[in-house]
C-alpha cells in the first residue's frame, strides 16, 4: 500500500501525479493555517486515463462472482473498523465535524460495506409465469458499466462509501471524484479498498475542480451512469449535460420538524438541537425549520434557547465540543449574510447570529422566531447552524407549512397522537418521515433520498441502491419446440 498521505490520484491501481502537475491544498477549518496535505489537481486528461483503465477492468470485475466481489467489501469493512479512530480524526481535521459524529461517518461506511457484501449473495431478480405454455420468464441484474461518482464534502467517507460499495457489488467499475474540500478523507477510503485487494483499475479516483474533472466525467461518452450528491444547482447542470446516460441526483434540503401541542417537549427540544445544530447544520437532512403549535410555542422557545446557550463551540477534536466549525470562510460568511437577511425580513433573532472571535470558521448556533413561509431564511438552504421557528394553529396548517418548500428530503413530527402521526406520514412531501425523532438517522439498509428538488427518483441504500447501480435484463426461455407468439397465440377463450 502507498503511504497514507500519498496525496495523489489513483488511476489503474497506481498512485499517480496529474498530467498537469498542478497541486492544491486542504486545510483544517478549525485552524485554517494548518495544511493537511498537498494534492494533485486532476484535469480532463486524467479523467480520460481513468475511464480507459475502468473500461479495461470492467470485463473481469463484472464476471467475478458477486459473492466474491463481496469479500473485498467485507475486507474493506474490517480495515475501516481497524482504522476507525484514525479515519475519524481525519474527518474532524479536514471538515471540522465533532469527533463523535466523525466516528459515525466512518461507521456508516463500515455498515454499507458489510450490507453490500451480503447483497453479493442476493442481487435478486425474479421469475414469473409466462402467458404461454412451456415458456419460462425471469429477470437478471446486470452491471451498468463505468459509473461516475461525484460526491460532496459533508460526509467525506460515508457518502463516497455508499456509492462505491453499491456500484462495486453490482459489478461496475468506477471513476470517483470527491469534493476538493475533503481529498484526504477520500484518499484514505480508497487506500482501504486498495489494501483490501480490489483489482487494479476497478476503482479510479480523480480529484480536481468540479467544472473540469466533474464535468468531464459527466459528459464522457463511455461513462454509463452518474451518481451525484451535492447542491441542487450543480445537480441541475449535470442533468442537463449528461446526455443519454443514467443520472442519479441527491441534492439539498430544507427539512422541517413539526412540534404539536401534545408533544413531549423535552424530546422535541433534543430533536431540534440534534437536527439543527448537529454537524453545525451542514447535513442535507439538517432541521432548519421548526413548525410549532402556537399553544406551546412560548414554553418550547424558552426551553430551546436555554439549551442552545449551553452548546459548546470549539474544535471537533475536543470531546466536549457540540458545535464545530463550518467547512470554509465562504460558508461562515454565508451564515452571517443569511442572519442579516433574516433580520431584514422581520424575523426575530432569539439567540446567536454572530461570528465568534476565535480562530476557525465558527458561527454561533442561531435561532430565529416569528418567521413565515415567504422569508428567504425559511426557504433557502443555508447549510449552517441557523434554525427558524414558524408558529401554526393546527395540524393542517403545519403540513401546509412543511410542504411549502421546493425540497423534499427529510421531515419529522413530535406528537403523541397516532392519528396526527399517520396524517403526517401520508401528507408530508418528503422522501423520509420520522415520528418522535429528529430529521437525522438514516440506516444503510433502508432507502435514502428525496423528492421535488432534492432528487429525481434515485434512492441510495438498501435494495433501492442496488436498483440505481444495476440494469435489469429480462430473459424468456421457450422450450415448447415451436414458434409461440406472445399476445397472438395466447388463448383468451377461457375468460
Ligand atoms: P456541490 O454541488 O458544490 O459539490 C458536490 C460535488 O460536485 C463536488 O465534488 C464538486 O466538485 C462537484 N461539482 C461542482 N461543480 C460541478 C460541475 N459543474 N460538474 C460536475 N461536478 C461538479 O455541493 P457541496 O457544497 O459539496 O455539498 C453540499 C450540498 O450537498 C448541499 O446542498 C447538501 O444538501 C447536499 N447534500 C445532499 C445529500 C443528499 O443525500 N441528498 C447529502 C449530502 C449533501
Amino acid at each position: 500500500m502507498s503511504k497514507i498521505n500519498s496525496l495523489q490520484l489513483y488511476i489503474g491501481g497506481e498512485w499517480v501525479n496529474s498530467t498537469s502537475g498542478e497541486t492544491f491544498q486542504s486545510n483544517n477549518p478549525a485552524k485554517p493555517t494548518q495544511i493537511l496535505g498537498v494534492f494533485q489537481k486532476g484535469n480532463k486528461e486524467d479523467v480520460d486515463r481513468a475511464v480507459e483503465t475502468a473500461e479495461r477492468a470492467f470485463e473481469k470485475w463484472s464476471e467475478t462472482p458477486a459473492p466474491k466481489r463481496g469479500l473485498v467489501l467485507l475486507k474493506t469493512a474490517q480495515l475501516l473498523r481497524e482504522n476507525k479512530e484514525k479515519l475519524a480524526r481525519g474527518v474532524t481535521m479536514e471538515m471540522g465535524k465533532v469527533i463523535r459524529e466523525a466516528r459515525g461517518d466512518v461507521q456508516e461506511a463500515i455498515d454499507i460495506a458489510e450490507y453490500m457484501a451480503g447483497e453479493g449473495r442476493r442481487l435478486f431478480g425474479f421469475t414469473t409465469p409466462s402467458e404461454l405454455e412451456k415458456k419460462f420468464c425471469m429477470t437478471l441484474r446486470m452491471p451498468i458499466g463505468i459509473c461516475g461518482l461525484i460526491t460532496p464534502w459533508n460526509f467525506p467517507i460515508a457518502i463516497p462509501a455508499w456509492k462505491i460499495m453499491t456500484a462495486l457489488i453490482c459489478g461496475n467499475t468506477i471513476v470517483f471524484k470527491p469534493s476538493s474540500e475533503t481529498p484526504l478523507c477520500a484518499t484514505r477510503l480508497v487506500q482501504m479498498l486498495e489494501l483490501a485487494g480490489l483489482p487494479k483499475g476497478v476503482l479510479n479516483m480523480v480529484i480536481g475542480p468540479g467544472d473540469d474533472v466533474g464535468m468531464r466525467i459527466v459528459k464522457h461518452p463511455r461513462v454509463r451512469a452518474i451518481s451525484f450528491t451535492g447542491h441542487k444547482n450543480t445537480g441541475a447542470l449535470i442533468l442537463q449535460k449528461a446526455g443519454l446516460k443514467r443520472v442519479g441526483l441527491e441534492m439539498g434540503g430544507k427539512n422541517g420538524i413539526i412540534v404539536m401541542d401534545d408533544a413531549d417537549l423535552n424530546l422535541a427540544v433534543d430533536g431540534v438541537i440534534w437536527g439543527g445544530y448537529g454537524t453545525t447544520g451542514q447535513r442535507c437532512t439538517a432541521a432548519s425549520r421548526v413548525i410549532v403549535h402556537k399553544e406551546i410555542k412560548e414554553k418550547f422557545e424558552i426551553a430551546l434557547v436555554d439549551r442552545i446557550k449551553k452548546l459548546k463551540i470549539g474544535n471537533g477534536l475536543n470531546p466536549d465540543t457540540d458545535v464545530a466549525p463550518l467547512i470554509s470562510k465562504a460558508a461562515q460568511e454565508k451564515c452571517a449574510r443569511y442572519t442579516a437577511i433574516g433580520k431584514r425580513e422581520g424575523a426575530r433573532l432569539l439567540v446567536g447570529g454572530k461570528i465568534p472571535k476565535m480562530e476557525g470558521f465558527y458561527f454561533e448556533p442561531t435561532l430565529f422566531t416569528k418567521c413565515s413561509i415567504d422569508m428567504r431564511i425559511t426557504q433557502e438552504e443555508i447549510f449552517g447552524p441557523i434554525v427558524s421557528i414558524i408558529s401554526v394553529g393546527d395540524m393542517e396548517e403545519s403540513i401546509e407549512v412543511m410542504n411549502s418548500i421546493e425540497y423534499g428530503l427529510s421531515s419529522a413530527i413530535y406528537t403523541r397522537d397516532i392519528n396526527r402521526a399517520l396524517e403526517a406520514i401520508m401528507k408530508i412531501e418528503a422522501g423520509i418521515v420520522y415520528i418522535n425523532s429528529s430529521t437525522i438517522g438514516a440506516e444503510v439498509h433502508l432507502p435514502f433520498g428525496g423528492i421535488k428538488h432534492t432528487g429525481i427518483g434515485a434512492r441510495e441504500g438498501g435494495i433501492e441502491g442496488i436498483n440505481e447501480f444495476s440494469e435489469t435484463k429480462t430473459v424468456y426461455i421457450d422450450y415448447s419446440e415451436k414458434l409461440q407468439k406472445a399476445q397472438i397465440d395466447h388463448d383468451f377463450s377461457l375468460i
